[in-house]
């Protein structure tokens, strides 16, 4: 017996505009692009990007599909709202992604429509330019310094690295002499740097590791623990004296509030393809002011979430650097391979332009990058021929046979 669902179509006005369509590309490195297609033909792009869970997040949009088909493409938060309390289970990284990526292209549409950048739909800019990082180091940090030197001419003036490769949950004390070497190293050309603990620096190892850094005076250190232990974290905070960041595994700002409540954080880092989108960082951002913490949107991803981390960044008074994946170790090809980097899919790259360590101010209506569709289609339809496999990270087990954070 055929069945429908009783489905209902969300708030409507006189002039709605309604989505028609919602597409998701595969796209390689490790992207999940969200095309979303209004009756009047406007077409806003998102990323609902979740490394490792593409097919998660994929699974997330066929519900999507079904019921915001129809609605008022202008009503960006009661979508949203409807997205995240209607269907009673919420948040986690796999619906969050979901919502995150289509509420980016919703504001891409609604800023195309009036004609304006998102940050004009925001409040405004606070500042002309956003202060960018970019990687260094890999997964397996070494030579360091050579790659801090071309991150240097690239024109950052900021980079981040992981502080550790794999690492017992107590391993030799001096597995950490390298990574104080590293920060010294990147510091000694004139450069900040923040050292990504990864969550792979489990307690009895971090409290040292974050002593160790603190002469050399790192730019933050970033998930010393895991994201839950937040007492732990607050004892570590009262250890040292430069900031902690953390956030990028924290969806919804309610996922936020002990962090922010517990005062063991520094800087709020919400990946804006999990978090919940513009809309809900935006939240996390004001949120974090309350608490006088910074904001560091984190964004080791695709062109999508880079532009809409900096709209936030052009319209939040205590944002205070973004994540820029650009040749980033994930984006680099292997040799002989097709390289797939933060500038493929674009047909506008010079807005991503880093000068004096800033990204300049995005003037485009929405969100500012304009995508090469065909290209999209290309790659996405070459992933389901099988001519290329979804990203999965590297697997780490200690000499022991003992599974290790990654
Ligand atoms: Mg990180």
């Amino acid at each position: 017996m055929a069945t429908t669902w009783n489905l209902e179509k969300g708030l409507q006005s006189e002039d709605t505009d309604p989505i028609k369509s919602i597409e998701t590309f595969y796209v390689r490195p490790r992207w999940l692009f969200v095309r979303v297609e209004t009756g009047q033909g406007i077409v806003g792009w998102g990323e609902a990007t979740l490394e490792g869970h593409t097919d998660a997040v994929e699974g997330a949009f066929v519900d999507f599909r079904q019921r915001f088909t129809g609605w008022d493409s202008a009503n960006i938060e009661d979508i949203y709202q409807s997205a995240y309390r209607h269907r009673f289970y919420r948040g986690g990284e796999v619906l969050m992604s979901a919502i995150s990526g289509l509420d980016m292209a919703l504001w891409d549409i609604k800023g195309k429509r009036l004609g304006v950048p998102v940050w004009q739909l925001l409040g405004g800019k606070v500042r002309n330019k956003c202060k960018v990082y970019g990687w260094v180091g890999g997964d397996k940090p070494s030579d360091v310094l050579e790659q801090a030197q071309a991150r240097k001419e690239q024109g950052f003036t900021c980079v981040k690295m992981n502080a550790v490769e794999s690492l017992g949950w107590l391993d030799s004390p001096s597995a950490l002499d390298e990574t104080v070497q590293r920060l010294k190293d990147v510091k000694s050309i004139g450069m900040d740097a923040g050292l990504d603990f990864h969550g792979r620096v489990h307690r009895p190892m971090a409290r040292q590791l974050a002593k160790a850094l603190e002469p050399y005076r790192p730019l933050f250190i970033e998930e010393p623990l895991l994201p839950g232990h937040v007492d732990e974290l607050k004892a570590i905070h009262g250890q040292i004296g430069y900031p902690i960041a953390l956030g990028e595994r924290l969806f919804t700002r309610q996922d936020c509030r002990p962090y922010f409540e517990a005062g063991c954080i520094d800087i709020i880092q919400p990946d804006l393809a999990h978090a919940g989108g513009i809309s809900e960082t935006r939240k996390i951002a004001i949120a974090a002011e309350a608490y006088d913490i910074g904001v560091a949107p984190h964004c080791p991803l695709g062109p999508i979430a880079f532009a809409a981390s900096l709209q936030i960044g052009f319209s939040t008074p205590n944002f205070v650097i973004c994540e820029m994946s650009w040749k980033m170790h994930y984006n680099l090809a292997k040799p002989g391979a097709e390289e797939r980097d933060l500038f493929t899919y674009m047909l506008n790259p010079d807005v991503f332009k880093v000068d004096g360590g800033h990204v300049s101010l995005l003037t485009g209506p929405g969100l500012g990058v304009e995508i090469n569709e065909k290209l999209v289609r290309e790659e996405h339809e070459r992933f389901k021929k099988g001519e290329w496999l979804e990203w999965r990270n590297p697997i780490w087990r200690g000499e022991d046979g003992a599974v290790r954070e990654w």
